[in-house]
C-alpha cells in the first residue's frame, strides 16, 4: 500500500497520531509499505486497520484467525504466484474462487487474477497477521525474508581490521542470517548465543523474557561465533577478552543495528546482541505510561530553565527512552542539546551525540566539561557514575544549564541519598534537583486474548498492598494466551513510574540529611505515588497482571 494512504487509514481509525508514524513515512527506501513494517508497531492494531480499509474499499472483512482454511484451496495455483499477488486462496465454490487479501489495491489485477485461476474471483479483506499467519503454510516466511537480508557495510562505521574469513562457509552465513531475521519477525530485543560444554544455544529476549529458540549443532558453535564477531567487525582471533561491537543490517527492507558484545566464558564465547530499532522508539511522552499528574511534574521539571532532571532504574527499564522522548520534546532550533553516552542508542536529528570511550580518556567527566565550553542549553550524561561525573553535573545544573542523567539506585528518594553518599553537598542538591523518576517495564497483558482473572483471590490483592475496600471492587486481568502473543498473554511494555517532585518538604529533609525512608513518607505525604502504587493502578486499569506488577515494583528487585 502506498504510504500516502496507509496515512489516511490510519488517520481515519485513530488509533495513533500522524506524527508517531513518522519513522516509517520516512524511511526513503521504500514508497510502499510493507506487511512487515506495520506488524513491527506495537500500537498498530491490524484488524481495526482492516475493518477500516474494507469500509473505504466496499469489500468484505473476514477474520481469517477464525476461518478454518483447507490446504487444498491453497493449493490452487503455485506458491510463487500466491507470493507474487499476495492473494490467498481460501474457498472454491460453484461460483467464484475466493482469495483473501490484505492490500486493497490486488482487486486492481482481477483480470490477471481470472487468468491465472482459469475461474471467476471473489476478494475478501483480512488483517495482516492473520493472513501472515495463513500465509505461513504455504512458504516458510523466515525463508522468504532470508532473502531480504542484507549486511550493510562501511556506513557509520569505524574502519576495521581486515580478517580471515576462509573457515566460514554459505550455510554457517545463511543460518546466521535465519537467526537474525527470525528474531526480526519474534521482535526480539536481545539475542544471546552461549556454549556450554555438551550443547550450544540459542535464546531470544521478546518484551523483557528471556525463551530458548534453537539449540543448533555443536560442531555449528565456532563458525557461527567466529561469522557473528566477522559481521560486528571484532577481532575473531581474539578469544580471552571481551569485545565490542556492531552490526548493520537490512531485513526486509528495512535497515536494522545491533550492539553485538562478546564475553569469553568457560566453554567458549558467549556473543549477545542488542538490537537498536530506531522506529521502535516511542518519543511521545505521553504513551510511555505516565499518570497525567506525574507527567505533569515530570513535565514542570524538564521545562525549567536550569537545574538537574535523573531518571533512576536498573538496565532495561526504559530510561533512556524517557530521556529521550524529553530530549526530543526540548529539541527546537533555538535550543543546543549535547549528549554523552556509552554507547550511542539511537540518533536523533539536531541533537549533538557523543559516544563516550574510556580506552582513550573520552569519559563522561571528560565530555561533559567539553560541552559547558560549547554554549549548551541543555545536557545529557549517560549516567552519573562517581563524584567527578555528579559535581560537574550539580555545577552545570546551577551555572544555567538543564541536565539529564540516569542512575542506577531503587526509587526516586534513594537517588538523593546517592547524591549525598557520593560527596556531594545537601544545599548543592537541593539547589539543582528539579525532579527525580524511578521507573520499570511490565509486560502489557495482550488485548487479543485478555480476560479476567478469576483464579486471584481478595486476600491476595490486599496482601499486595491493595486496601480491603478497594479490593472488593478491584478486577483483575490476564491474557490467556493467542496467536497474538504466541501464546504468552502478553505483547508489548508498559512502564510504571515513581515521580519525586523536589518539594519545600523534601528539600529540608535533604538538608538535615534525612535517610531516603524519611524522604519516601514526605513526598508521599506530598502527593509522590510510589512504584508499588503505580504499578497496582495498572493493574487495576487492566494494563498489566498482578504478578507482572509486583515483580517490578518490589523494592529489592535489582
Ligand atoms: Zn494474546
Amino acid at each position: 500500500m502506498f504510504r500516502k494512504e496507509f496515512a489516511d487509514v490510519i488517520g481515519k481509525t485513530g488509533m495513533v497520531p500522524l506524527k508517531d508514524l513518522r519513522p516509517l513515512m520516512l524511511n526513503k527506501d521504500a514508497t510502499k509499505i510493507s506487511e512487515l513494517d506495520l506488524l513491527r508497531f506495537d500500537f498498530f492494531d491490524d484488524v481495526k486497520f482492516a475493518k477500516q480499509l474494507s469500509e473505504n474499499y466496499k469489500l468484505t472483512f473476514i477474520d481469517l484467525a477464525k476461518a478454518k482454511v483447507q490446504d487444498k484451496y491453497l493449493k490452487l495455483v503455485k506458491k510463487s504466484d500466491i507470493v507474487k499477488y499476495r492473494a490467498l486462496p481460501i474457498q472454491k465454490s460453484a461460483k467464484a474462487v475466493t482469495l483473501a487479501i490484505f492490500d486493497p489495491s490486488i482487486v486492481e489485477m482481477k483480470a490477471d487474477l481470472i487468468t491465472l485461476y482459469q475461474y471467476n474471483i471473489e476478494f475478501i479483506l483480512t488483517n495482516i497477521s492473520s493472513w501472515a499467519n495463513i500465509f505461513e503454510r504455504v512458504t516458510e516466511s523466515v525463508d522468504e525474508l532470508l532473502e531480504t537480508v542484507r549486511e550493510i557495510k562501511g556506513d557509520n562505521l569505524d574502519e576495521h581490521v581486515e580478517v580471515k574469513e576462509e573457515d566460514i562457509g554459505d550455510d554457517v552465513i545463511r543460518y546466521v542470517n535465519r537467526i537474525l531475521a527470525d528474531a526480526f519477525i519474534r521482535k526480539a530485543s536481545d539475542i544471546h548465543v552461549e556454549p556450554y560444554e555438551n550443547t550450544f544455544r540459542v535464546r531470544f529476549r521478546v518484551d523483557g523474557s528471556l525463551a530458548e529458540v534453537i539449540k543448533p549443532p555443536k560442531n555449528l558453535m565456532l563458525p557461527i561465533i567466529s561469522r557473528l564477531k566477522i559481521m560486528a567487525q571484532l577481532d575473531i582471533s581474539e578469544r580471552r577478552k571481551p569485545q565490542d561491537g556492531r552490526i548493520k543490517l537490512s531485513v526486509g527492507g528495512r535497515p536494522i543495528d545491533y550492539r553485538v558484545s562478546s564475553l569469553p566464558t568457560l566453554f567458549g564465547e558467549k556473543v549477545v546482541l542488542r538490537l537498536l530499532d530506531q522506529s521502535n522508539l516511542q518519543l511521545d511522552m505521553t504513551k510511555l505510561g505516565f499518570e497525567a499528574k506525574q507527567l505533569q511534574v515530570f513535565k514542570n521539571g524538564i521545562h525549567q530553565p536550569y537545574g538537574m532532571c535523573l531518571v533512576t532504574g536498573p538496565t532495561g527499564s526504559g530510561k533512556t527512552t524517557t530521556l529521550y522522548s524529553a530530549l526530543s520534546e526540548l529539541n527546537t532550533v533555538d535550543t543546543n542539546i549535547s549528549t554523552a553516552e556509552d554507547p550511542v542508542e539511537f540518533n536523533l536529528e539536531g541533537i549533538n551525540q557523543v559516544n563516550v570511550r574510556k580506552e582513550i580518556g573520552l569519559t563522561f567527566a571528560v565530555a561533559l566539561k567539553a560541552f559547558l565550553r560549547q554554549d549548551p542549553d541543555v545536557i545529557m550524561v549517560g549516567e552519573i557514575r562517581d563524584l567527578e561525573v555528579g559535581e560537574t553535573a550539580v555545577e552545570a545544573a546551577l551555572t544555567g544549564h538543564l541536565v539529564l542523567s540516569t542512575l542506577h539506585t531503587n526509587d526516586a528518594p534513594s537517588t538523593v541519598t546517592r547524591l549525598l553518599n557520593m560527596g556531594i553537598e545537601p544545599f548543592l542538591v537541593t539547589g539543582s534537583l528539579n525532579v527525580v523518576v524511578a521507573q520499570r517495564l511490565c509486560r502489557r497483558i495482550c488485548t487479543s486474548c485478555k480476560v479476567e482473572d478469576r483464579d486471584t483471590s481478595k486476600d491476595e490483592i490486599i496482601s499486595c498492598g491493595v486496601a480491603p475496600s478497594s479490593a472488593e471492587k478491584m478486577k483483575v486481568y490476564k491474557g490467556e494466551g493467542c496467536e497474538r502473543c504466541n501464546g504468552s498473554g502478553y505483547k508489548g511494555r508498559v512502564a510504571i513510574y515513581e515521580v519525586m517532585d523536589i518539594t519545600p518538604g523534601v528539600k529540608e529533609l535533604i538538608l538535615k540529611n534525612a535517610s531516603s525512608d524519611e524522604i519516601k513518607k514526605q513526598a508521599i505525604k506530598d502527593g509522590m505515588k510510589t512504584l508499588r502504587m503505580s504499578a497496582l493502578t495498572k493493574v487495576a486499569l487492566g494494563e498489566t497482571t498482578l504478578s507482572e506488577a509486583i515483580t517490578n515494583s518490589s523494592a529489592d528487585k535489582f
